[in-house]
Formats: C-alpha cells, sequence, structure tokens
C-alpha cells in the first residue's frame, strides 16, 4: 500500500513548496452518502472504475517557506485508525522532520485529520508545534460544555497550551483560513497566496469524487449538517470553476491537486498531472 510513488509529492505555489503527504486509505460505506439513491451512487462509482465498496484515500499536506514548515493536519494514527499514519515516515523522507514543524492548521477535529498529533506513547508527535484551528470547531468538538471523547483528549492534551483558535480570515502570512462549515461545525479550508500564484486546500468538502463533483447536493452521513455542508460544497466549487484556481483536498486520489470545471451536470474535477514538480 505504501508504495513509493503515492508517499509524497511536491509542488511550488509561487515562492511556497507545497508537499502532499499520502497519509492510507480506509474502506467506507456507499450507504454513506446522503441525498442520492443507492443504486445512482453505485451507477458514478462504477463508471469511473472505482472498488465497491469505496475506497477512501486520506493525506496531508506540509507547507515549507524557507526553513520555515507547517503542516495543513497531522493525518491520523494506526491505534485509531489501523490503515492511516503513513505519512509520519514520508514527512522524515520528505526532508520535514519533527522538530522543523513550527504549526499545524487544521481543518477540522476528526481522527483522520489529527490522530497524527501524537505518538503511541501519548507525547507530541510535533514537539515544537502550535495547533490552529476555527473556535468554532474547538468549542464544539473540544472546549465545550460536553468532554472530549478520551482519544480526543489524548491526542490534544499535549499541546494544550499552544492551542490558537482563530476566525476565518488571516492566520500566518500568505495563508488564509475560510470557513467552510457543514462536514463539522468549524470546518475551514486554508488558502495558499504566494507571488501571485493561489491554490485552495478544502480539506473534506469533498470524499466521493465521481458523485460529489457531479451532484455537489450529496452530502455524507457524517457531514455533522448536512445541508450546511452542500452549500458549502456549491460555493467553493463555483468559486473555483470560476476563478480557475488550484485546489487540494485530504479525501482526493493521491497526489490531491487539481482544478473544478463546470459541466452539464453539476461540476467536473480535472487533476493535475503529476509530472508538475518543482
Ligand atoms: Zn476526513
Amino acid at each position: 500500500m505504501n508504495d513509493a510513488t503515492r508517499d509524497f509529492h511536491r509542488r511550488r505555489i509561487g515562492e511556497m513548496v507545497v508537499t502532499a503527504i499520502f497519509d492510507g486509505m480506509v474502506e467506507i460505506s456507499l450507504d454513506a452518502a446522503t441525498n442520492i439513491s443507492q443504486a445512482e451512487a453505485r451507477g458514478l462509482q462504477d463508471r469511473d472504475l472505482r472498488p465497491y465498496p469505496p475506497m477512501l484515500p486520506t493525506s496531508f499536506f506540509a507547507v515549507s517557506m524557507g526553513e520555515d514548515s507547517i503542516l495543513i493536519d497531522a493525518g491520523g494514527a494506526p491505534h485509531l485508525d489501523p490503515e492511516l499514519g503513513l505519512g509520519r515516515a514520508s514527512l522524515l523522507a520528505a526532508g520535514l522532520g519533527p522538530d522543523r514543524i513550527r504549526t499545524v492548521l487544521m481543518t477540522h477535529l476528526h481522527t483522520d485529520h489529527y490522530g497524527g498529533l501524537i505518538l503511541p506513547d501519548g507525547t507530541a508527535a510535533f514537539p515544537n508545534a502550535e495547533l490552529v484551528m476555527h473556535g468554532r470547531e474547538h468549542a464544539a468538538r473540544y472546549g465545550g460544555t460536553e468532554l472530549p471523547p478520551d482519544y480526543m483528549r489524548h491526542a490534544l492534551e499535549p499541546y494544550a497550551d499552544r492551542i490558537r483558535l482563530i476566525e476565518a480570515g488571516q492566520a500566518f502570512p500568505g495563508i488564509e483560513a475560510v470557513f467552510l462549515p457543514g462536514h463539522t461545525a468549524g470546518h475551514i479550508g486554508w488558502r495558499l497566496r504566494s507571488a501571485g500564484e493561489q491554490l485552495l486546500i478544502w480539506g473534506d468538502v469533498v470524499h466521493l469524487p465521481s458523485i460529489q463533483f457531479r451532484h455537489p447536493e450529496v452530502s455524507m452521513s457524517y457531514d455533522i449538517d448536512r445541508e450546511q455542508s452542500a452549500a458549502s460544497r456549491q460555493h467553493v466549487f463555483a468559486q473555483a470553476a470560476r476563478d480557475g484556481h488550484l485546489v487540494a483536498g485530504m479525501h482526493l486520489d493521491f497526489p490531491c491537486f487539481g482544478h473544478v470545471d463546470a459541466s452539464e451536470i453539476g461540476y467536473r474535477w480535472i487533476p493535475e498531472p503529476v509530472s508538475k514538480t518543482p
């Protein structure tokens, strides 16, 4: 599974180097697709020769500017999701040692995105990193009135004194938080801008590319607000198609970069050829 072609892939955005890091794949149920019949969902998957049940690839990203590197999400961990956690070795292979990571920007708090924040012994995987997330995500899933589940508390506790909560807008030079709620209450994407180029890393806007580009109204049963998730998806697809900017997502086919184009029915995904390296 963790073959060399899927380990990591670098792409330049202006003066930034963005590295997509493959973290693993989990089987999901097509029943999780809502607002579409199972027959139609299966037909769209089959048309693109996708496996049944569907496989959900998971990746996360590193952004390097000079000596400084940040992560956008941290992938999963084998003790939470047995098929995930491959990304840590790939980070090292890409020369992105854990000590170099100063910031981890989170799209949202699900195990396949934050599990990699801790090592199996419970210590911080990125000992020098500040953790940045939307205030609403923190309140809804971690710091609110309800106690978070133990596994989430264990993953975030080593960072407790270095969590920075943000709202939509600027968070880091050249990187802006884009509020895309619905999958979770405080789900955000991160827009990178450098030297006239830009990239939106949109988190979990899409789980099933063969279905959701064509039918943005299809949400997942694990979207906390399915209508809001669909509205965020519609909005970001329309903007990406209109502006022609590069996008990437955590559950798109590796290495996850591409463009959105309007189509007779909904939209279509145009993956970027992997030959484009820095
Ligand atoms: Zn996810």
